[in-house]
């Protein structure tokens, strides 16, 4: 049976004695539900992997309460206190040059010489590290691969009685994963587009920061970059301007001109075949829905999910990210 319980202080006590006691916790955060572990403990870790079948290749990230914190185990130069003064506590993290001799377990950088470090806002999950007095290393508390949880009911669903508390505090307010940028080399860049967006970034070193997505063959800098991501059941179709008898719509603004093949209009499709991510068209209101509503139309019964227009811009980058992947899968 999962434990799935009320974010409040004595489940958030409670939690803290399972992983000084190298259990797992799912923790809610800003961008999606974590899977928590003490990042110190290589057992705890260890469960982290085998839990979500994820690749040992690819590195976790660590979620600390404060600054003073990093530098235990992570060196943090002029430029990556400005972005932590920027955009800490929220959804940025900053892959940092690890320091010799820490406390970390090795499995969490899966290696590698560097390290990715998040402070979030969320004040269930500030709370829970805080109390633990150890950084939390917590990829998103799903099997690898699916789609991420945006609320507590998600992680039952993929993770069932394999974790050993679920803290319920609602759906998550961002909804997507946060934003990567490599600060260990000569020039910082973004390796995953989140809400924390590249102009930005940009604005705040005062200097142009691109995207490295990984796509080109051998270059890719973010082991996670390699797998498969985010992706539901059946196929997913980008950038419909119509739909196909049997598929279901994920719309984004209005949808009074979209037709379905052959007759017929979308406004007409049954609930169960339909959803907006933004009636409004609003892409923060957009990016919390995506994963939820993805979840909800991803059906065997369902031909496929055609997905219409996202503007590129903002975090509907982000968004598109996802959705590529989703549709790649
Ligand atoms: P997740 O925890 O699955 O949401 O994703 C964390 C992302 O950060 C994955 O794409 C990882 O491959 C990436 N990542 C974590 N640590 C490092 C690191 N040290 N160097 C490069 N990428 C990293
Ligand atoms: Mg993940």
């Amino acid at each position: 049976m999962t434990c799935i319980v009320s974010a409040n202080s004595k489940h958030i006590e409670n939690a803290t004695l399972i992983l000084k006691r190298s259990g797992l916790v799912a923790m809610p955060t800003e961008t999606v539900y974590g899977l928590a572990a003490n990042a110190t403990d290589g057992k705890a870790v260890a469960k982290i992997f085998e839990v979500k079948g994820r690749p040992q290749f690819n590195p976790l990230i660590v979620h600390v309460n404060h600054i003073e914190q990093i530098k235990e185990f992570a060196e943090l130069r002029d430029i990556d206190s400005i972005l932590a003064q920027r955009f800490w506590p929220g959804p940025l993290t900053m892959i940092l040059k690890r320091k010799d001799n820490n406390n970390l377990s090795d499995l969490v950088s899966a290696g590698l010489s560097t390290v990715a470090v998040r402070i979030p806002s969320h004040k269930t999950a500030r709370e829970l590290i805080k109390k633990c007095g150890f950084p939390l290393a917590a990829p998103s508390a799903n099997k690898s691969g699916s789609l991420s949880p945006t609320s507590p009911v998600h992680v039952v669903q993929s993770l069932g009685d394999k974790v050993d508390m679920i803290l319920a505090d609602g759906a998550c307010s961002i909804g997507l994963e946060s934003t990567v940028i490599d600060c260990s080399g000569d020039k910082v860049c973004i390796l995953r587009p989140g809400a924390i967006t590249a102009s930005e970034i940009s604005e705040i070193l005062g200097q142009e920061v691109i995207y490295d997505m990984g796509n080109k063959q051998g270059e890719v800098r973010s082991p996670g970059q390699l797998l498969k991501h985010y992706a539901p059941s059946i196929p997913v179709r980008l950038n419909a301007i119509d739909i196909e008898k049997g598929e279901a719509l994920l719309a984004f603004g209005s949808i009074k001109f979209m037709g379905i093949r052959n007759g017929g209009r979308a406004q007409d499709l049954p609930d169960d075949m339909f959803r907006n991510l933004s009636k409004s068209g609003d892409l923060y209101e957009a990016a919390a829905n995506l994963f939820a509503m993805l979840r909800d139309l991803d059906k065997s019964e369902h031909k496929a999910i055609a997905v219409m227009n996202i503007p590129d811009i903002g975090v509907g980058v982000a968004i598109n990210d996802r959705l590529r992947r989703a549709a790649n899968g």
